[in-house]
């Protein structure tokens, strides 16, 4: 019989994460404060426990998974990685096709992987409250799950049109015992103020990201905890690309080419990071990250130093960026709707290392529907861009009669998301143009550096 799931044991979980930081040709860039200076460690105390800090900064390869990480992560981990059997079979392609299964967190998405180990270094900072934001609610989940584990008071500011149209999301947070606020709230000086511009106000993830930050920088007790984009969460989820590297060994494979949605680029870093190592030393394999037409960071942005928020008070970032204040087209898949990318992402795409492709939003669904009529799971709206670029792939193998391996991170699933796919069904799903206009205006607005 043919092999379908390649699990690993619990006592293969990785004891360590790897930090890319050690095989990248060039140091990452410093965040800036708007000084222009460097930001050191003791400036993010304010928000973060040391320990993330640290990991923040470090150039160190290999960092160690605390015990009581590993063992809060066993609720749902080793995640199993798939040979899409029944997918290669629909497409009629002579490559290989596998797919490391994040859905099966309980939140339903990867973002519990750095959920857990945040909540756990702040419990151990002595801190009682977590402030984060959360746009289509899938870190948000996350977080709440995480800080009941760790017993943290976890306060979300979820981006308002969510809130609205994402109303088990909220119950889901709520069940975990998290507060849920939407954004522009009323808890904060920058939500007040939002409000009173325009009561009506949608919110934005970078609005939201400005709440939770004033929230935790004015509290003792409170500190803020990021999904994405960091360096040490980046870290958290090289988890993903580790356990698959072992269970790619088991079957005995390699990928050629690998495949994430990338938002703010933390599954992608987290899948494709530990394949870099392997790069860095030689070996051939391509990493591809998958973004949205109408949200091109990598693709079309610049690379600059901006802020991290629509307000302006994170430190400023060297990284691809649409500008701060640009407002991404309404698709579906809330999680890639971010102006910026990871810095480390950034510099990697930027020195050539990984590659990025931009995809449409009608494509994505046709192809996530393709994929869960054969593999059976229903994949979040982000990984069906992840999906629909390797199954692109897929069929210029097929036109080529290449035998690639091709492997992709099905990031979450759509369980949440079925308003958008009834959408995507009743016709009424649109393509957006790329945004250049309203790109244009953003960029003009970017910190001047230097
Ligand atoms: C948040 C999210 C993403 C995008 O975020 P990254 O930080 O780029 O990984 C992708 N897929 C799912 C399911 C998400 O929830």
């Amino acid at each position: 019989m043919q092999q379908t799931k390649i699990m690993l044991e619990e006592s293969e979980i990785p004891t360590h994460w790897y930090n890319v930081v050690a095989d990248m040709p060039n140091p990452p860039t410093a965040p800036l404060g708007r000084d222009g200076k460097p930001v050191g460690p003791d400036a993010l105390t304010a928000i973060f426990p040391m320990a993330l800090i640290e990991q923040e900064v470090s150039a160190q390869r290999w960092i160690e998974i605390p015990a009581e990480v590993r063992e809060a992560l066993t609720t749902y981990r080793p995640s199993p990685l798939v040979r899409a059997h029944r997918l290669e079979a629909a497409l009629g392609t002579p490559a290989k096709i596998y797919f490391k299964n994040e859905s099966v967190s309980p939140a339903g998405s990867h973002k519990v992987n750095t959920a857990i180990p945040q909540a756990y270094y702040n419990k151990m900072a002595g801190i009682k409250r977590l402030a984060t934001e959360t746009g289509a609610g899938q870190w948000g989940s996350s977080i709440a799950l995480a800080g009941q584990m760790f017993g943290i008071d976890v306060r979300v500011f979820m981006v308002r049109v969510s809130y609205d149209q994402k109303p088990f999301r909220r119950s889901m947070m709520q069940t975990w015992g998290a507060n849920v606020f939407a954004s522009p709230s009323m808890e904060t000086n920058t939500g007040r103020a939002a409000l009173a511009a325009d009561p009506n106000n949608q919110g934005s993830l970078g609005l939201a990201i400005s709440e939770a930050v004033e929230e935790a920088a004015s509290r003792a007790d409170t500190n803020y905890a990021l999904g994405s984009v960091l360096n040490h969460v980046l870290l958290h989820q090289t988890i993903i690309g580790l356990e698959a590297k072992k269970q790619f060994a088991k079957v005995g494979d390699y990928p050629d080419m690998v495949f994430a949605p990338c938002g703010g680029g933390s599954n992608f870093g987290g899948v494709a990071f530990p394949f870099l190592a392997d790069k860095a030393a030689g070996k051939n394999v391509r990493l591809v990250a998958v973004e949205p037409t109408s949200c091109p960071t990598l693709t079309k942005g610049v690379y600059a130093y901006d802020y991290g928020d629509t307000a302006g008070f994170t430190p400023i970032m060297k990284m691809y960026t649409l500008g701060h204040d640009f407002m991404p087209p309404g698709i579906h898949a809330g999680g890639l709707r971010y102006h910026g990318d990871s810095p480390l992402v950034s510099q990697l795409f930027h020195e050539k290392l990984i590659e990025a492709v931009a995809v449409p939003q009608l494509a994505t669904f046709e192809a996530g529907v393709l994929f869960a009529k054969s593999e059976g799971i229903i994949p979040a709206p982000e990984s069906n861009h992840a999906i629909r670029a390797c199954i692109d792939e897929a069929l210029r193998c097929k036109a080529t009669g290449e035998k690639k391996t091709l492997f992709f991170n099905l990031s979450g699933h759509g369980h949440f998301d079925m308003a958008s796919y009834d959408r995507y069904f009743s016709g009424k799903l649109e393509d957006f143009n790329y945004p250049e206009e309203a790109i244009k205006a953003s960029l003009a607005h970017l910190p001047k550096v230097g």
